[in-house]
């Protein structure tokens, strides 16, 4: 052989080399992906029909537990998930949608073991999506909103850009005379992974604009939401919660360093008007056991505050007529279970922020569950249907703030 058939015969096998692995992971091997808005998670191994995984904590002090990826080439398969790490199931094991990422499903509670679930695919099934819970990203707010075109009070606005160049919605609903008596101010995702919240939030926004009930509010306030305080991590599938060096929920001391937050101190004071009544953040809590199954207000520490917040978590246990009920015997005062100020020392939170707004009565931070309330299993309808539950009691309360 010459020398230039050795080197061609050479490159010929390097090529096929390379080219080989390529064409088995095309042809059949597992494929996880958490390349797409919200995915998270890092592959340990693939070992035929076991795959090893572990939450992706970047940004993050210490481990969390929102995760949410796609696996594909599973048609007719039965495939094991295997996570690294205790705790990353809420009580009724992984959110799962099969074929698409439109419905999701709990799998059940008696199918993890040893951190491990095993899912037997049909043959029609092509591509299935997993998760701590029901992921909540843009494109759900975005199809939301679409559903309320017809609404010309509720405008679709930009609070600011994030780091990462997207806007930051900010919606708002005017009164039809466009002299509100009252403002009310709504947020969410001021940590990213905490989904299930988002379904609450529709919930609210559904009532308020729908509900002949609660026609009074769209007579006298003018409220402002933002949806997604923690943008980028919503999209980028980031855990937000304990985010380095402080988190969003966490910001609002000294000058903050996250953009929305920034933004919502500067903004809020002038669009208030002195005429700020309520504000309500929303959370998810820790996934599982004991008061992370139930859904409850934390307590101000501003005793002032707080009076007022008991007053909303009574009318909550009282407007909660689905089966996800508030139950205001789990309300959290400041001071007691994790509610100390040993747990804000990183920084301030929004809701004790606002308690401070000029003409605010009542800032709270409800928790809601990702996926137990007290034995009841969260469903995406059930969380817009606890929204309603806050509207009804937003109306009742600034009634009752009349009458004092
Ligand atoms: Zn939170």
């Amino acid at each position: 052989m010459n020398l230039m058939v050795k080197v061609y015969s050479y490159l010929i096998q390097i090529a096929f080399l390379l080219l080989s692995p390529c064409l088995t992971i095309a042809q059949d091997r597992i494929l996880i992906n958490s390349d797409f808005p919200g995915g998270n998670i890092e592959v340990l191994s693939i070992d035929h029909d076991t795959i090893r995984l572990k939450t992706d904590n970047s940004f993050t002090d210490g481990e969390w537990f929102y995760w949410y990826f796609s696996v594909s080439n599973i048609t007719g398969q039965r495939i094991t998930f295997e996570f690294e790490q205790e705790n990353v199931y809420a009580r009724y094991g992984p959110g799962y949608s099969l074929n698409n990422n439109q419905t999701w499903k709990w799998y059940g509670e008696n199918r993890i073991k040893d951190n491990a679930f095993t899912f037997s695919f049909s043959d029609k099934d092509s591509i299935a999506y997993f998760s701590i819970a029901f992921p909540y990203v843009e494109k759900n707010l975005l199809s939301f909103l679409s559903t309320l075109k017809n609404h010309e009070n509720l405008k679709v606005d930009t609070l600011c850009i994030s780091p990462e160049g997207r806007a930051i919605h900010k919606l708002n609903i005017k009164t039809e005379n466009g002299d509100p008596e009252y403002k009310i101010l709504i947020t969410a995702r001021h940590h990213a992974c905490e989904m299930m919240a988002s379904y609450v939030l529709e919930g609210i926004i559904t009532s308020i604009l729908t509900d002949r009930n609660c026609t009074q509010l769209l007579e006298n306030a003018e409220f402002m939401f933002v949806p997604f305080v923690d943008m980028d991590g919503v999209m980028n599938g980031e855990q937000g919660k304990n985010r380095i060096p402080r988190d969003h929920n966490r910001d609002y001391i000294d000058e903050s360093i996250h953009h929305s937050t920034a933004a919502l101190r500067n903004t809020v004071p002038e669009w208030s008007e002195n005429k700020l009544r309520i504000v309500i953040d929303l959370h998810c809590p820790w996934i599982h056991s004991g008061i992370n199954e139930t859904i409850y207000v934390v307590g101000n520490s501003d005793p002032v505050i707080e009076k007022q917040q008991i007053i909303f978590s009574n009318l909550l246990e009282k407007n909660t007529t689905g089966d996800l009920k508030l139950y205001h015997k789990d309300f959290i005062p400041f001071g007691t279970s994790w509610n100390t100020a040993d747990n804000y020392t990183k920084g301030r939170s929004f809701a004790k922020w606002a308690g401070t707004q000029k003409g605010v009565r009542l800032a709270c931070t409800i928790e809601f569950p990702y996926a137990n309330v007290s034995g009841i299993p969260v469903t995406r309808d059930g969380a817009r249907e606890f929204g309603k539950a806050v509207a009804y009691s937003m109306v009742e309360y600034l009634n009752l703030s009349k009458e004092e």
